[in-house]
């Protein structure tokens, strides 16, 4: 039987830092499987020069999509998770003017010695004071062609003392997944050995679980997740998810201005956020979410709720913020989106159980797309982002809202359906427009895919998710490359920054 790969929900929702999961979280991830690299070489402190040579869709739109800070932020061994936002800036700026860089390999080794990778321990000096020169302006080079292996390749080279050099070229292939093109077949290994107790490849095999069990996806989701970390560690890890989801609508709701980049695109979230909030005060996300559950909600108002805490996450996103890659930077406003709607609207005594249920339902339809499609838009364009989110969103909403496996997954086809084609073709190459938006408007399509799920039976359905998922990879391989994140057609080529 073919392995199925294991995807945890972890893998599916990581906490990053924004523009872009593939162009940027992705390359930051690979600055750092470099420092791995030196350090199973053993070359750590023998380095005197790294380059980077960027290819393809990485090089069309890695400047707007902060590819070279990130590169250099993990060539730094900053931790995405954890590295202070506001220290990015002043440190790429001495980066540059200094012209030097600080491999600091702690974080590579402290990885390497949890997976059981090495035994090797390093002194403090060893670990984080190597210093090189790295000049950007020239040490990480743009190209505009593209490798064979995928669109969003990137090869590190480093110049040894003695002469020697140790290379490897990197994928980044959607959602921060970073694979070397060796690699990818030694992880389908591992991945044979590390089955979950209900390996699943495709909707229907979820479904039959399901009947097979009487559990709920997220049940199973959680069957699943218990054969790589504990209990305390899934609600731990959730609950982290979505503090920080949290934590970037609270921040994109509070910030006004504009966004960097050069398009000068203003901030909304915080004006339609203060003629929704009103006079009410409150002091922390958890206030402010009682807050809002005190205010009217007609119509009207739920489409402007959900739209500005959507809009809310990508502005935090444009600029450089940290956010949730779910399952991508340029569509993570979908699922924190959805949920709040559910806690601010929906039921007023959600509590982070509910969130906990939705994460893990999310994750596991987000999974099913990349097993049977992908998640990378320069692959599928904005269909494999946004369309992917909202599906991800309105199966998870379903199941919270009472609906069964068979209706939580045509609440995912409903709302993919409905995506499928969708181009990408940010202009300027910045995950601004017609980004931003796009998550306000794949969160209400997934909020009214739940509800007309809801109200069908899933039997006489006529499109299953497995065949929309088919549907979508197929339209993706026929998408022309001008729209799979090149910044070479639609939107990005008929207006002119200039305009904007
Ligand atoms: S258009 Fe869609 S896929 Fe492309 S960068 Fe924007 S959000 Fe991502």
């Amino acid at each position: 039987m073919k392995p199925i790969e294991s995807i945890s929900v972890f893998d599916m929702l990581k906490i990053g830092v924004g523009p872009s999961s593939s162009h940027t979280l992705g390359p930051w991830r690979a600055g750092l499987q470099f420092l791995k690299l030196l350090l199973n070489n053993k070359a750590e402190t023998k380095v005197v020069k790294i380059s980077v040579d960027l290819y393809g869709s990485l090089s069309l739109t890695g400047k707007g999509h902060a590819t070279d800070i990130a590169l250099m932020m993990g060539l730094s061994g900053a931790d995405p998770v954890t590295y202070p936002i506001d220290q990015i800036t002043p440190e790429i700026t001495r980066i540059k003017s200094e012209k030097n860089i600080i491999l600091d390999y702690s974080l590579a080794l402290s990885e390497l010695q949890g997976a059981g990778l090495t035994k090797r321990s390093l002194s403090p000096e060893e670990l984080s004071t190597h210093q090189i020169t790295f000049d950007p302006a020239t040490d990480i080079v743009f190209h505009r062609s593209f490798l064979d292996f995928h669109p969003n390749g990137m090869h590190f080279t480093a110049s040894l003392e003695g002469g020697k050099t140790v290379e490897q070229s990197y994928y980044s292939i959607g959602g921060g997944f970073v694979v070397t093109q060796e690699r990818k077949r030694g992880k389908r290994k591992i991945e044979a050995l590390s089955h979950f107790p209900y390996p699943i490849q495709k909707g229907t095999e979820l479904l039959d679980y399901c009947a097979a069990t009487g559990l709920k996806v997220s049940e199973i989701v959680r069957a699943n997740e218990r054969s790589l970390r504990t209990d305390q560690e899934i609600n731990d890890g959730l609950d982290q998810i979505w503090a920080t989801m949290l934590d970037s609508m609270y921040v994109g709701c509070h910030t006004e201005g504009v966004l960097p980049g050069g398009l000068n695109v203003a901030r909304r979230a915080y004006d339609t956020h203060k003629s929704l909030i009103g006079e009410t005060s409150y002091s922390d996300p958890v206030e402010w979410i009682k807050a809002i559950r005190s205010t009217e909600v007609k119509f009207r108002q739920i489409l402007k709720w959900v739209s500005c805490f959507a809009l809310a996450v990508n502005e935090v996103n444009a600029s450089l913020g940290r956010i949730v890659t779910a399952p991508t930077n340029g569509s993570a406003g979908v699922i924190p989106a959805v949920m709040m709607y559910y806690i601010v609207i929906e039921n007023h005594d959600a509590n982070l159980d509910d969130v906990r249920q939705y994460l893990m339902v999310a994750g596991e339809i987000g999974s099913l797309f990349k097993k049977g499609a992908t998640i990378s838009a320069a692959l599928g364009g904005c269909q494999a982002e946004i369309g992917v989110s909202s599906a991800m969103a309105a199966g998870a909403l379903t199941e919270l809202m009472g609906g069964t496996p068979a209706q939580v997954l045509m609440a995912a086809e409903i709302a993919m359906e409905h995506h499928l084609g969708l181009t990408c073709d940010p202009i300027g190459g910045l995950v601004q427009i017609p980004c931003i938006e796009r998550n306000a408007m794949g969160a209400i399509k997934a909020i009214n895919a739940c509800e007309m799920a809801l109200d069908a039976d899933p039997t006489k359905a006529k499109v299953p998710l497995d065949k929309v998922i088919a549907t979508m990879w197929e339209t993706a391989q026929d998408m022309t490359s001008k729209y799979k994140e090149t910044s070479t057609g639609g939107l990005a080529i008929q207006v002119n920054i200039s305009d904007c």
